[in-house]
């Protein structure tokens, strides 16, 4: 391909909405343009990208066994209220109604219409097992859609459906997607991690794992344990508290500070409670600089609605509140932090100042708070608090259970070596689902025996344009993006220094010959621009191989730079005659199949 010809719209300065180092150079370099938030156009260099991805992800599940097909993105609303989806999933569900004003909704995933199709198809034992998978649009309204391709409103994602006639069956296909989805990170290059995940919205029966790959952009947090090899997304990760940690070292003593000690009640050791005067004092690490102690010493009170109902939730200061958990505890449909319309009607509560003593809600404590000797809350009184608080005596344990997310540090699970915690990117989620849609919509079969059985289903998702962007971020270095040859939109830049030179121009259409015939994909930077630019440019396109021909063309002289050249600590390009060049290609240019 010759560059002149080519829409490569090179930036200087990454746009100010570029968040993340992977796709600034994605803007930079003129591979995607935004077109509205969380909407990207690709330009022929990202969508080269693009399709060498989903070539990989379409060969990883055709060796899988899986068919490929291709689903409606507009769904009818119907389709999406017989599952009970249409209003769970709430906004991020894009909705629109047609000339008729028949609702319909814009795929975010596609349980539903895949059930419907097995339910209208599938009617006995010897048409299973089978899975069906699809590379499409999806749309998702999301909140906050973020560093550029890895959270779109519109995207790419492969998704998968398997249809069982039961549960071993159903671990079969699982298997193999699990296989299918590790081979696909590693073809594409990404350093990543299995994870045991939830379910959230998808929801299921069964098991599920994410794929993350790991980056410090990632959104998701993992935990993992060095020791046993325990991995899990936080939301689901489980702990081991040690005994240490849950009985804290004593009591505050804040005697020594006159201002914060009420002297009427001035123990600040033993028994009694003990009023501290904290004008302003909300926050735990506020509170926590006030009265000079850790905030594992601390008690912090969360308001939510659950169903409706407001109710508190108590967990150390230095933990955070994992509200899957505290759902499933309460039995919780929907559970939201307060807001401020519900905090409205009960005018007594002082937020900021919140604490069990006293509190006419139901509560409930976390295990860690439950064990607590001494510590220090809210009094529910505008600039006050107390310390010297004991769990079980000054207030009431009616309701106890793990509601707290894994801390770094807590035991692992496990094996109870300690927790560490890495970011990720989640690139690929599967899910044995069971029964649920299949149930819902009415799908069913009629099994060895005739009997009428409900297909046991299974989901495997892996975002598209996300793994462009995991690549993008695990492979930005100083100058662009170093494209694993995998992934990368051309194997080979040649850059000739001066296109007009009858010598260099020649030597440049032998190579391309030559390394096109050899199955290697050729950009040529035929412009009439100054070396320094094209170099610059080449850096930011990041192909696997530049060779350079500039005035050694005449003795059949190049220089040769490469991504494996650079690994290995070799900044500079090597002189070398054209045809070493070629064999060096192919030396370092081995594309895992
Ligand atoms: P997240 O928690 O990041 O929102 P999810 O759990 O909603 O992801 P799934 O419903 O499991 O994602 O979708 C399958 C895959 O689709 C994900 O693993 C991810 O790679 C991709 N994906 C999901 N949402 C987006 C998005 N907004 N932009 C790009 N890719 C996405
Ligand atoms: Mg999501």
């Amino acid at each position: 391909m010759r560059q002149s010809e080519m829409l490569v719209p090179t930036l200087r300065e990454a746009p100010a909405e570029a968040d993340a180092a992977g796709h600034r150079w994605l803007l930079r370099s003129g591979m995607i343009r935004q077109l509205a938030a969380g909407i990207y156009s690709y330009l022929p260099l990202g969508r080269r990208i693009l399709l060498n991805v989903e070539r990989i992800v379409r060969e990883e599940m055709d060796r899988a066994g899986c068919q490929e097909v291709l689903l409606p993105i507009m769904q009818p609303a119907e389709l999406w209220e017989e599952s009970g989806r249409y209003t769970q999933y709430g906004p991020e569900l894009m909705r629109l109604k047609d000339r008729h004003a028949r609702e319909f909704a814009l795929g975010p995933t596609h349980e539903e219409v895949v059930t419907a199709l097995a339910r209208d198809e599938v009617n006995s034992y010897r048409k299973l097992p089978f899975t069906l998978y699809q590379i499409g649009t999806k749309f998702r309204d999301e909140r906050r859609p973020r560093f550029g391709l890895l959270r779109g409103r519109e995207f790419i994602m492969k998704d998968a459906y398997s249809f069982a006639s039961d549960w071993e069956e159903l671990d079969r296909t699982y298997q193999a997607m699990n296989t299918a989805y590790s081979r696909i990170l590693e073809r594409c290059g990404l350093e990543y991690i299995r994870v045991e995940a939830d379910a959230g919205t998808i929801g299921g029966q069964g098991e599920t794992h994410e794929f993350m790959a790991l980056a410090d952009v990632g959104e998701d947090t993992i935990v993992t344990c060095k020791h046993c090899g325990y991995a899990a997304n936080l939301e689901k990760a489980g702990y081991q508290t040690s005994e240490s940690s849950a009985n804290h070292a004593g009591p505050a003593d804040t005697s020594t500070d006159p201002k914060t000690v009420d002297k009427a009640d001035g123990n600040t050791k033993g028994d009694t409670l003990v009023r501290i005067e904290t004008p302003g004092v909300r926050t735990i690490n506020e509170l926590s600089a006030f009265v000079g102690e850790d905030a594992r010493h601390m008690i912090k009170t969360l308001l939510y609605q659950a169903d409706g109902q407001l109710i508190a939730a108590l967990v150390r200061g230095d933990h955070e509140v994992n509200d899957i958990a505290l759902k499933q505890v309460l039995g919780a449909e929907e559970l939201i932090l307060a807001d401020e319309t519900a905090l409205a009607v009960h005018p007594k509560l002082t937020v900021g100042f919140l604490g069990p003593i006293g509190l006419d809600l139901p509560i409930v404590v976390d295990a860690d708070v439950a064990v607590m000797e001494h510590a220090i809350t809210g009094a529910n009184e505008v600039d006050v608090h107390y310390s010297n608080v004991r769990p079980g005596i000054d207030f009431t344990l009616d309701k106890v259970d793990r509601i707290r997310f894994a801390a770094e540090g807590d035991g692992c699970p496990t094996c109870g070596e300690p927790l560490v915690f890495t970011k990720g990117i989640e690139v690929g989620h599967i899910f044995k689902l069971g029964t649920k849609y299949s149930d819902a919509m009415g799908a069913s079969f009629l099994d060895r025996n005739g009997r009428q059985c409900a297909p046991v289903m299974g989901c495997y998702g892996i975002g598209v344009s996300r793994l462009m962007a995991a690549i993008a971020e695990q492979y930005a270095g100083e100058d662009g993006i170093r494209w694993p040859a995998a992934v990368a939109p051309y194997h080979v830049h040649l850059i000739p220094m001066s296109w007009k030179d009858e010598q260099q121009r020649e030597l440049t259409l032998q190579l391309e010959q030559q390394l096109t015939d050899a199955g290697y994909s050729v950009l040529v930077d035929d412009r009439d621009e100054r070396p320094g630019v094209k170099f610059k440019d080449s850096e930011l396109i990041g192909l696997p191989v530049q060779i350079v021909i500039g005035r050694g063309a005449a003795e059949g002289q190049v220089e040769f730079g490469s991504h494996v050249l650079a690994v290995q600590g070799e900044s500079k390009r090597i002189s070398m005659t054209a045809q070493e060049a070629v064999s060096q290609v192919k030396v370092q240019l081995i594309v895992r199949n």
